[in-house]
């Protein structure tokens, strides 16, 4: 055969391989992702063209992947049948980066290695992350449809880290398609075991639709060791649910699903099945869970989203999908216009990304929405699970506050029982005639919220107060000043914000404080320090006395004075 010659890499692809081998040794697995996507992505344009030209088959279309490892050559064989590469394709795809968003992507690198390999690893750096467990890497392919002759080596070895060219030679190939080979490092040689990859397989590649072959392997009783038989098994599932129809999907299928990406044994309690298009497209399949995950509570909770992007799996993570106060979601994005790879622009990835992650939002919360609206007792469910999760939206989410607030749950003095089913749009429509603002108290029982004297003159009016007994509710009614217009009124504050008296009320509260001037007086001498001024009132129907708080006072505060006072 002819000598292969040497060329060089293109100055960013040098400077690439050093960042992998310098950044990404933290997270070396994902190699094997990258390297399962592409030849997946390879078969997938083989499919594309022999449709309209069936010859490129060359008699062979059942298309795969094959895994393969050798303990004693330190080797992993990363094999596919799919379209393979000419020698200008090899030259031009591995010794170059030819996307535009390159230069901008290292000058969006910080320098810091540990924050760099954090925002390139959640993408992948593509065919390069080879160099990350390999320190040599050989591919041999041959496109389809050209002759066996036309086969191409491709082959490139590290020189301490770093590489300034690789070599290329011709190769009789029969079989068309590429394998990747690479000399894993020392450091890197635990990736040699069948349990290993299978395990790398099923995270990353779980859903990638060729099916992905191990050699089959049994048990030598008498050698007491693991002994191929010769055939191959698949090891992924090969099946994305959410990239089927809608229609064809089973609600046991859906349930099974809802299981493996949850790890939950129960079923869920709703999910949604979608197809986003518009600017950018993704398929979403969420399910809201039937109770809590054991970390609800955590501050960094584990569990999210998972993002994939063409079926192959990129990161779990339950911040960058979906804002915190939805973090019960479980399920899958799978976005059909995001790099896998660092060569296009990060910026544009993130803007993507936080795109989607609006879309998202808004399809969770039009879930609960018809949730609510369509199954009230499994709102209820959820509601009564995660509602107080929910209400940290009002304070985080600024622009779906409206959105969140209408799927709050309250029990009310108008409501039965002590299940939360009274919403806003519900006090809104019970609301008296000339009354313009919506009351709550929050106490920290349904038991002490009942007895308040704060409800007195409200019962008496018959105006319909929430009552409001999560700690959280403190917190969030900060946020929510307004609902429909309407203002949100705490009923411990001062007279002035109640607008329920009438005018002969009024008088007689004025009168009230002009007659018993002088005990108000001595009163306020006694609670010195206490409380800021002793009114009368006509709020009060049965107490002979309550605290207020002052216009622009918290509630919070005043919640202390009554615990201190021993309420
Ligand atoms: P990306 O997959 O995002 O394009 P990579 O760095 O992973 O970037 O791969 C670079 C290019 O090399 C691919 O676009 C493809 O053209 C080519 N390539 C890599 N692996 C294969 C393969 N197994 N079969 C055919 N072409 C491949
Ligand atoms: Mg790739």
């Amino acid at each position: 055969q002819p000598a292969g010659k040497t060329l060089p890499f293109q100055a960013e692809v040098q400077e690439l391989l050093h960042l992998v081998v310098h950044s990404l040794y933290s997270n070396p697995e994902i190699f094997l992702r990258e390297l399962i996507s592409n030849a997946s992505d390879a078969n997938d344009k083989l499919r594309f063209e022999a449709a309209t030209n069936p010859e490129l088959y060359e008699g062979s279309g059942e298309l795969k992947i094959w895994v393969d490892y050798d303990k004693a050559a330190g080797t992993i064989t990363v094999r596919d049948n799919g379209i393979g590469m000419s020698e200008t394709e090899v030259i031009e795809n591995l010794g170059t980066i030819a996307r535009s968003g390159t230069k901008a992507f290292f000058r969006n690198l910080s320098g810091d290695a540990q924050k760099d390999s954090l925002l390139i690893g959640q993408f992948g750096v593509g065919f390069y992350s080879a160099f990350i467990v390999a320190d040599s890497v050989t591919v041999r392919t041959r496109k389809a449809g050209l002759p066996p002759e036309s086969g191409v080596e491709w082959r490139c070895t590290l020189s301490g880290d770093e590489a300034s060219a690789y070599t290329v030679a011709p190769l009789t190939r029969a079989e068309r398609g590429t394998e990747v080979i690479l000399h894993l490092k020392e450091e890197a040689r635990d990736f040699l075991s069948r349990w290993r990859l299978t395990e790398l397989i099923h995270k990353y590649s779980e859903h990638i639709l060729w099916p992905i072959l191990m050699p089959k392997e049994e048990w030598d009783k008498e050698k007491g060791e693991y002994r191929r038989t010769g055939e191959w098994e698949q090891v992924n599932q090969g099946t994305a649910l959410w990239a089927r129809a809608k229609s064809e999907i089973t609600d046991e299928e859906y349930r099974n699903f809802y299981r493996h990406v949850a790890h939950d044994f129960d079923e869920p309690l709703a999910w949604l099945h979608a197809k986003v298009e518009g600017k950018h497209e993704y398929t979403l399949l969420l399910y809201l869970p039937k109770h809590a995950p054991f970390d609800l509570w955590d501050p960094k909770p584990s569990h999210g989203v998972k993002l994939y992007v063409k079926r192959v799996f990129i990161m779990e993570d339950a911040e960058r999908l979906l804002p915190h106060y939805l973090r019960f979601v479980r399920g899958v994005v799978d976005a059909a216009d995001l790099p896998l790879n660092v060569s296009r622009e990060m910026l544009q990835e993130a803007k993507a990304l936080d795109a989607i992650r609006g879309g998202i939002t808004k399809r969770v919360l039009g879930l609960l929405e018809q949730l609510a609206k369509n199954e009230p007792e499994k709102y209820a469910t959820f509601w009564k699970t995660f509602g107080r999760v929910l209400k940290e939206g009002i304070g985080e989410d600024h622009a779906n506050r409206e959105k969140i607030a209408a799927l709050l749950r309250f029990v009310s003095t108008a409501s039965e029982g002590d299940e939360p089913t009274v919403s806003l749009d519900d006090y809104l429509a019970r609301m008296k005639e000339g009354q313009t603002k919506i009351y709550y108290l929050t106490a920290d029982s349904l038991a002490a919220a009942r007895h308040s004297p704060h409800l007195e003159l409200f019962k008496k009016k018959g105006i319909e107060v929430l009552l409001l007994t999560d700690r959280i509710d403190e917190w969030w009614t900060g946020y929510l000043t307004e609902y429909q217009g309407k203002p949100l009124v705490s009923v411990t504050r001062g007279a002035d914000e109640i607008e329920a008296l009438d005018d002969a009320e009024k008088t007689a509260v004025e009168s009230a404080a002009k007659t018993h001037d002088a005990t108000l007086k001595r009163l306020e001498e006694a609670l010195k320090g206490k409380v800021k001024a002793v009114r009368p009132s006509a709020r009060l129907t049965e107490s002979p006395a309550c605290l207020v708080v002052e216009e622009g006072g918290m509630t919070l505060h005043l919640k202390r004075i009554l615990e201190a006072a021993g309420q």
